[in-house]
């Protein structure tokens, strides 16, 4: 297939997107067989109270070491699960994973699961998060679900109607990602969410970008008013988390606090970082 645009560079584009095309297909495929390979992991990232540094959970973060290719980055092959739709097995498989992991935690600590818009339009999701709080022995209160705006734009009734039951489930949503894609300000009146998370995007310009902060700020303080704590996600910097804590955010979660990890754990940097701030004590590991 030969095609011109008259400066002889057609040709190179269309076998890059054969080859694109290609490599979507082969993840696709090879995607179908990760979890009976036993080709995924969790990785778990802690979650702390921004005034006292406490971990109080952890957001589980999916990890796929696909032969050949090393460690696949979930922004790589998430969005081509959610297409082809092996992404509601991989999100049954993580949240088995997970519950069952939070279950040995020490009793408050939380564990966050994200939840693909294609499973929240799942009719059965609700007895699926059942069945595995039952089997797991979790309390639904230690579990967070976190979706993103995505899912808030489809059937609007059967949206609100899912987020319901699971309310009434006992378990918590998390608005993650906020601020970003399909944002919009009536998604926090029509329920009442457990808590938002500001998307990382802002936290990194922080330090010199006046309009970032400003935004930060008015997502606190409408949380605040509305009942719903905010945690800032991607906190890279002693100053990032500074700012965050000055206005007000109940949670941080980011590189600074300590990276995502097979076996979840409280890095040093997480330790110093807040014992040179305010008091911070009380930093728990969870018993293994
Ligand atoms: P997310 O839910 O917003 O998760 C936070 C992402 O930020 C994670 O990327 C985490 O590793 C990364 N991160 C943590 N601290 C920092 C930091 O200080 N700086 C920066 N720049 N990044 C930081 P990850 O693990 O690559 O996941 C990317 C996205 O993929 C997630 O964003 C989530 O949307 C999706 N994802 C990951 N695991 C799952 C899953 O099990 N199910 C679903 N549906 N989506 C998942
Ligand atoms: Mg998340
Ligand atoms: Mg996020
Ligand atoms: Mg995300």
């Amino acid at each position: 297939r030969v095609k011109h645009d008259g400066r002889g560079r057609a040709c190179f584009f269309d076998a890059e997107m054969d080859e694109a095309a290609r490599n979507r297909r082969q993840i696709e495929s090879d995607l179908r067989h990760a979890i009976t390979r036993n080709q995924l992991n969790v990785s778990y990232q802690p979650i702390l109270n921004a005034q006292s540094g406490e971990i109080t959970g952890y957001e589980a973060l999916m990890r796929w070491h696909r032969p050949g290719h090393g460690m696949t980055e979930p922004d790589v092959f998430i969005p081509i699960a959610e297409e082809s739709g092996s992404i509601v097995q991989l999100g049954e498989w993580i949240l088995q994973q997970a519950c069952m992991e939070a279950a040995r935690w020490p009793q408050p600590l939380t564990i966050a699961v994200n939840v693909s818009p294609v499973q929240f339009m799942l009719p059965n999701l609700c007895e699926r998060v059942e069945a595995v709080l039952a089997e797991t022995g979790l309390a639904p209160d230690r579990l967070e679900l976190e979706i993103t705006e995505a899912a808030l734009i489809r059937d609007r009734d059967r949206v609100m109607a899912t987020l319901q039951r699971l309310y009434k489930l006992g378990v918590h949503i998390v608005m993650d990602d906020f601020g970003t894609g399909f944002s919009s300000l009536s998604n926090l009146r029509s329920f009442p969410f457990d808590k938002i998370k500001v998307d990382r995007s802002f936290t990194g310009v922080l330090e010199h970008d006046a309009a970032a902060r400003s935004i930060v700020r008015a997502i606190i303080g409408l949380g605040h008013s509305l009942g719903m704590p905010v945690v800032t996600e991607g906190v890279e910097t002693e100053m990032q988390r500074q700012i965050v804590v000055e206005e007000g955010c109940a949670q941080v979660q980011g590189l600074l606090l300590g990276k995502p990890d097979i076996e979840p754990s409280m890095k040093q940097a997480a330790r110093k970082s807040f014992l040179s701030g305010q008091a911070g004590t009380g930093m728990q590991p969870p018993r293994r």
